[in-house]
């Protein structure tokens, strides 16, 4: 299967940037959008992306005009006909990504691939209506896609194994990493990283510790970017919030992903981050923090943080904040491995190139020991008696067998 032309439908903030990378990867490539004006800002989105990599060194100004040259705007959805592949950047609504596809496969050829951004609607859902439902495949890119370096390919109950080889393919051509993931729900990076702001909410809400300590601990202690009020409060609570509820609901209840009332308690008080000036921090008057001090990598055995925490040590499990969130991201990534969501190795490359995570969960897991996870989980639960802290059985097996976690069955 040889992809040559690629088409992005929808030329918003993932389409351009997508696109970007098809003009990069060689491909002649074909950006629409139904909004005009969309269109001409995706457009110009990408040739001034092409000149700024070029001014910082990321490719030659050469390589950008021809990129640049190799970028077509088209206006009806209907100029991505003789494309081998388009990928849909279109709105998150399942309504109108069908409609979408459903016009696409009327005006392509029946051997064009089609790919989807969809980051949580069922791939398999996509592509139940479309004309030859096996040429359907998911392609998650993260924002913004030229800097973030995962792809999760993702194929649906019936997309061919030839057809998720080429989005591979177009993948890695385009300069990104590309992971397998199962077509459930978040897939794998989502998914994997529910516990980072759950189990901070939690923290939060048990009154462990403050939102500054929280994130304090995350970026000093564990070596995070963001802590995970800071995250939120960039992504947006309300769209943390519907993320959350999105998670609860398609998996009817789990009790790992129940959301938390103080998200509610914040969208209702209108406090949704940056955009609106004020979330879990405040944003008027400048930056919301100082900067952090230079500081050691943080280590990896349980017992150092539970001696060097001081804040955020709960006195009746002693268990310290920092690991109460580790223990549940290992717990996440190790049900995610048990359930097939994606092999050992594609879960930590999705955490570390995804999120900018600073290990992989099951490597981290392992640093720690599988044991040490597993008490801290235990004590959890036995403190708690919330379902949220049960451990994944493929924890549980790997410690009694004292076999690795980063390492697949
Ligand atoms: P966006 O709102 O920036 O862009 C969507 C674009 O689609 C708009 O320009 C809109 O005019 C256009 N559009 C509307 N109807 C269309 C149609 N019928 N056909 C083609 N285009 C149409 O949204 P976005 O953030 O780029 O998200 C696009 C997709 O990517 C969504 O499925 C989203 O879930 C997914 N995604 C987003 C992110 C992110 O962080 N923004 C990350 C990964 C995946």
């Amino acid at each position: 299967m040889t992809i040559e032309r690629v088409g992005v439908a929808g030329a918003g903030t993932m389409g351009s940037g997508i696109a970007q990378l098809a003009c990069l990867g060689r491909h002649e490539t074909f950006l629409h959008d139904p909004d005009a004006a969309a269109l001409a800002a995706g457009e110009e989105r990408v040739r001034a992306g092409l000149l700024k990599g070029a001014d910082r060194g990321r490719w030659t100004r050469e390589e950008a005009e021809a990129a640049s040259a190799r970028l077509v705007a088209a206006p009806r959805l209907e100029d991505l006909s003789g494309c081998d592949l388009v990928i849909e950047a279109a709105p998150e609504s399942l309504g109108l990504k069908r409609e979408v596809f459903d016009r696409l496969a009327a005006a392509c050829g029946p051997e064009t691939v089609l790919a989807t951004n969809t980051s949580s609607l069922s791939v398999t859902a996509i592509a139940a209506e479309v004309e030859r439902p096996e040429r359907v495949c998911g392609m998650h890119f993260f924002n913004p896609p030229v800097l973030m370096r995962l792809v999760e390919v993702v194929p649906g109950t019936e997309t061919d194994a030839e057809v998720a080889g080429a989005v591979t393919a177009l993948a890695e051509r385009m300069g990104r990493t590309p992971v397998r993931a199962a077509d459930e729900i978040g897939f794998i990076a989502n998914r994997c990283a529910r516990p980072y702001s759950l189990e901070g909410l939690r923290l939060l809400g048990d009154r462990v510790a403050t939102v500054e300590q929280i994130d304090s601990i995350c970026r000093l202690g564990g070596g995070f970017r963001m802590g995970p009020f800071e995250l939120t409060d960039l992504v947006g609570v309300d769209v943390n919030f519907e993320v959350a509820k999105s998670f609860w609901e398609q998996s009817f209840h789990e009790p790992r992903w129940q959301p938390s009332p103080i998200q509610a308690k914040m969208v209702a008080a209108g406090r949704l981050g940056r955009k609106s000036g004020r979330g879990y921090y405040d944003y008027a008057a400048g930056p919301h923090r100082a900067d952090d001090p230079e500081h050691d990598p943080p280590p990896a055995n349980v017992s150092e943080w539970s001696g060097s925490e001081a804040v955020g040590l709960d006195p009746a499990t002693q268990v310290a904040a920092l690991e109460r969130i580790v223990c549940q991201l290992v717990n996440e990534a190790a049900f995610a491995l048990g359930r097939g969501i994606g092999s050992a190795a594609d879960i930590d490359t999705a955490m570390r190139l995804g999120f900018n995570y600073p290990r992989g969960p099951l490597a981290w897991g392992d640093a720690i020991g599988a044991e040490g996870v597993l008490s801290v989980l235990d004590r959890l639960r036995s403190e708690t008696g919330e379902e949220r802290y049960r451990s994944a059985p493929l924890l549980r097996r790997r410690a009694a067998e004292g076999r690795r976690l980063a390492a697949d069955a």
